[in-house]
């Protein structure tokens, strides 16, 4: 039997400024289109993931490949991953530079290793191996990640003085930032997922978020749905985020109310923000952010819906 394919989105969750605004709901706009492209030729959900992610890591506006925040000695660490909801194999990396997308290699680590996760100067020999596209460093850094980290390094004089003015241990407010994020259910009924990014400005070189870590930054399982997550990713990661929403899901609860309450849940046990999308398997949308903004989009029966600021909810035809 042949299901109605739907595609979820998310560019990052935090206090997008107005500057980025516009770029956000389009990238995350032609991502849930490309992404449903691909479901409804009857191709994978993994593929639909894959896809839809490349599209924001190759758009400037997102802080994932191109357009990758920098750590505090200025440099690109990226992390990513993908999981099979059919199989629950997953393939992730992190701290990765100069790769154009992370997110296939994170594919490649599922579908031709046997491990779940290959950091640094492991994941940059596998990307040899298996034939990444690399690229020079400089090509990933866009003029605005450079002056947002020469803004921040000219305040600093430590990174934990740094990371305590900019980012007070109560208001995480600021620190998501633009990281890029996918959950995809196929016309087989397979759910998958994928989240992508370059972390957070100025942090420690070496500093892995949630993203890349299996029920924090995501999580896909067939028998419940899937969730991509974004937002400060200490919190995220001490709360288990996105497998948090699954238990609730596999409970009865319905993608929304999973969401509203597993944030909220975080804001009240660890005081972190962030922002989720998410599918039940019977192919329902949730979508949910504690921060200012979240740029999302989903398409189901040829309806792009989108929006960024709370309480928003566009909707157009897409074909
Ligand atoms: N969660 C990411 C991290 O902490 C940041 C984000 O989602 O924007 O690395």
């Amino acid at each position: 039997m042949s299901l109605e394919p739907i595609i979820i989105v998310h560019g990052g969750a935090w206090a997008i400024p107005d500057s980025l605004a516009d770029g956000s709901v389009r990238g995350v706009q032609v991502a849930a289109k490309a992404g449903y492209d691909v479901l409804r030729i009857g191709r994978s959900a993994v593929d639909a993931v894959e896809v839809a992610i490349m599209s924001m890591e190759d758009d400037p506006v997102f802080d994932a490949g191109v357009g990758s925040v920098l750590n505090a000695d200025g440099e690109v660490e990226m992390d990513a991953v993908i999981m099979n909801g059919s199989n629950l194999k997953s393939g992730a990396v992190a701290c990765v530079q100069n790769i154009k997308n992370p997110i296939s290699l994170a594919r490649a680590v599922m579908e031709k290793t046997d491990h779940t996760l290959i950091v640094g100067k492991g994941a940059n020999r596998f990307a040899q191996e298996v034939g990444a596209v690399v690229l020079p460093t400089d090509q990933l850094v866009t003029k605005t990640a450079r002056k947002e980290w020469e803004e921040l390094m000219k305040f600093r004089t430590t990174v934990t003085t740094l990371f305590s003015q900019r980012y007070p241990p109560t208001d995480h407010v600021n620190q998501g930032h633009d990281t890029v994020g996918v959950v995809a259910l196929d016309t087989q009924g397979n759910i998958a997922f994928g989240t992508s990014t370059g972390g957070i400005t100025a942090k420690r070189p070496g500093r892995v978020g949630d993203s890349p870590i299996i029920g924090a930054g995501g999580y896909a399982d067939n028998m419940t749905g899937g969730v991509s997550t974004t937002g400060h990713g200490e919190s995220i990661a001490k709360v288990c985020l996105a497998s948090h929403i699954n238990h609730l899901m596999e409970r009865g609860m319905d993608p929304q109310t999973a969401s509203e309450t597993a944030l909220s849940f975080m804001a009240v046990r660890v005081q972190g923000s962030g922002g989720v999308v998410v599918l039940n398997n019977c192919g329902n949308p949730g979508k949910y952010f504690t921060t200012e903004r979240m740029a999302w989009a989903w398409i189901k029966d040829d309806i792009l819906h989108y929006g960024l600021n709370p309480g928003e909810d566009f909707s157009e035809n897409v074909h």
